[in-house]
């Protein structure tokens, strides 16, 4: 529309009545939340627009698809826009991200997601895990001071998969053998007193030195005091990577032990897990190889830290802290 017609139509407006506002409202809002996605995904991803292709930086503007703005590579002529190789590219509906975002931060299940932005379950569902794939990576760069680092169990779950590598579970839920097997899927959780906190799904079993080196070890500073229960994997690890280390008797029933003017224990990572498995459970069982996209989406709700829909998507398609 031409600007003085718009002008025109404009000057009509406070003479409509409440119905008419309403259905107006209506009719505008799935434009507005699209306005707003696609103004923010072009604010995020602004400094850093390079070919992926070649990564040059000069490109020229090439018209619209899909409502994003398209470049063109002046280097290589790739085209792309401003969400191609993030986890988000070619997922439609845009005008309903911002909704689904704030339905992750209430923490929905599927089904109830699905309903209350409009979309199809499988939607929703696809949606979740591509949203996680870079939220999920959203860590602290390292973890200083006191580390508490302490493994907790979840029964491996194949939900979902068409081919069981294991007979089926009748009435699940229940693991066959007692104490630590492979039938556990092993969660790794170190967690400084600053509250700075990394996971890894270690595999399935008992946790083993080589894999606290794989997966602790690049996060930690060489400086820190290592804390654990007396589990040898620790021991091992730390004298081999030559870290402090420290460990409480939790077996023994000792909580907590006095080092100077030091606490030595685990509580707060223990914490940790008890809120993890809790929150955990509004999802009714996920399937293991999911595990690490909800061990990251728990720790962008923990404490707060992710608390708007905007920051989410933000982090969904942007590097913050990796
Ligand atoms: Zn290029």
């Amino acid at each position: 529309m031409k600007a003085p017609r718009f002008k025109g139509w404009f000057a009509k407006l406070p003479s409509l009545n409440q119905p008419q506002r309403r259905q107006l409202l209506d009719a505008l809002y799935p434009a507005a939340g699209l306005d707003q996605v696609v103004a923010l995904i072009s604010e995020v991803r602004a400094p850093s627009r390079c070919c992926p292709r070649c990564g040059n930086e000069r490109c020229y503007r090439h018209g619209f698809a899909n409502d994003l703005q398209r470049y063109r590579c002046c280097a290589c002529g790739r085209t792309f826009n401003d969400l191609t190789g993030t986890p988000l590219a070619r997922l439609r509906l845009k005008a309903k991200w911002l909704a689904y975002s704030q339905v992750m931060l209430d923490s929905l299940p599927v089904r109830k997601a699905a309903d209350r932005v409009g979309v199809h379950r499988n939607t929703a569902f696809r949606w979740r895990h591509r949203f996680l794939h870079w939220v999920k990576l959203d860590r602290p760069a390292v973890l200083n001071g006191i580390v508490e680092a302490d493994e907790t169990f979840l029964l491996e779950s194949q939900k979902g998969s068409r081919t069981l590598d294991r007979p089926p579970r009748h009435r699940g839920g229940h693991a066959v053998k007692r104490g630590i097997s492979s039938e556990l899927d092993c969660i790794l959780v170190a967690r400084d007193r600053e509250g700075r906190t990394v996971d890894a799904v270690t595999g399935r079993g008992a946790l083993t030195a080589a894999q606290l080196a794989r997966d602790l070890l690049p996060r930690l500073n060489r400086q820190a005091l290592l804390v654990s229960d007396s589990h040898a994997a620790y021991r091992a690890f730390a004298r081999k990577h030559r870290i402090a280390h420290e460990t409480v008797n939790v077996r023994a029933s000792v909580r907590v032990r006095r080092l100077g003017s030091l606490a030595i224990h685990v509580q707060n990572v223990n914490a940790y897990h008890h809120r993890f498995k809790a929150w955990l459970q509004g999802f009714h069982g996920v399937a293991s190889r999911y595990l690490p996209n909800y061990l990251g989406w728990s720790w962008a709700l923990d404490g707060q830290r992710i608390i708007s829909p905007e920051q989410l998507l933000r982090i969904a398609i942007s590097f913050i802290n990796r």
